[in-house]
């Protein structure tokens, strides 16, 4: 396994790839959820290659940057046995050179759910992948659904940018309380750590419902928000269900259909997400 920081170390390894390469890209402190995104381009790529790098152009003012958990030689230690070739773990200085100026955006999908909650996050998710496809050049690129709204955000800049890239989107890996696998629910203590299964519990209440043949989207979302009112050190940002494509709020539920909320264990925020038809 070939670990990789300067671009042009980067661009020497890639050039003496032959057939096609899955790209994962991560901001690192791994878990299973990104393993299984590696376990998946390994088995469908002759090569993988690992990014691993903390954007800070996709962190808000206020938000986690600086604290953001990092452990290089874990991840290696958890990259190396999969058989991933190229881990390229670039610094911000390569990213963003003194002087940049040049960012990717995409409209209308990142207005709502996290792009109205977290301005400009999406512009530093969609410049830093475009700057990752440039680079490492794959068939491949794989993103979990964990983010729904950046894996169609993704799949929305590679179709307007003409980027000749398959954007996979793989299943969310949760704990078997059902939290969805995050770097960050390092930061929960004990107590919020139990609190913070009521994403699962509110969403799998929600899609009861649904299964029960409710179709009236704002029941939906209030089935959610009763959920997570029962847990105090839970306080609700937003619950949405929306349509799997736009992203728009529904009146009513018809075809492919996104459920997904964003909620404060004491600081920690916390997303999740489940799909419906
Ligand atoms: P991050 O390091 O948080 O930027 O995540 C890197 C990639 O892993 C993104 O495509 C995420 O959607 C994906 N990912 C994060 N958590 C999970 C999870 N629990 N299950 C599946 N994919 C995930």
């Amino acid at each position: 396994m070939k670990v990789a920081s300067s671009l042009s170390d980067l661009r020497s390894t890639r050039l003496s790839l032959d057939g096609t390469v899955g790209l994962v890209p991560t901001m690192g402190y791994l878990h299973e959820g990104h393993l299984s995104l590696v376990r998946q381009a390994k088995a469908e790529c002759d090569h993988v290659i690992v990014t691993i790098f903390v954007n800070p152009a996709q962190f808000g003012p206020n938000e986690d940057l600086s604290k953001y958990p990092r452990d290089l030689e874990r991840d290696l230690s958890l990259l190396r046995p999969l058989g991933v070739d190229v881990v390229w773990t670039p610094s911000a200085e390569i990213m963003y050179p003194p002087g940049y100026q040049t960012w990717v955006e995409v409209e209308a999908l990142t207005k709502g759910l996290e792009g109205a909650m977290r301005p400009g996050h999406f512009r530093g998710v969609t410049t830093v992948v475009s700057k990752l496809f440039n680079a490492t050049q794959p068939h491949k690129a794989y993103f979990g659904q964990k983010d729904a709204q950046q894996a169609a955000v993704i799949r929305q800049m590679t179709r307007d940018l003409n980027f000749p890239i398959e954007i996979v989107v793989c299943p969310t890996q949760r704990e078997v309380d059902g939290l969805a696998m995050s770097s960050r629910n390092k930061y929960l203590n004990e107590a919020e750590r139990k609190a913070a299964t009521v994403l699962f519990r509110a969403l799998s209440a929600a899609k009861e419902l649904y299964e029960a043949g409710e179709r009236d989207a704002e029941k939906l979302r209030g089935r959610m928000k009763e959920v997570l009112a029962s847990e105090p050190p839970a306080q609700m940002q937003y619950v949405s269900c929306a349509d799997y494509d736009t992203l728009e709020e529904l009146d009513m539920v018809k075809g492919k259909t996104l459920l997904s909320m964003a909620v404060f264990v004491g600081k920690t925020r916390l997303i999740d997400n489940f799909v419906l038809g």
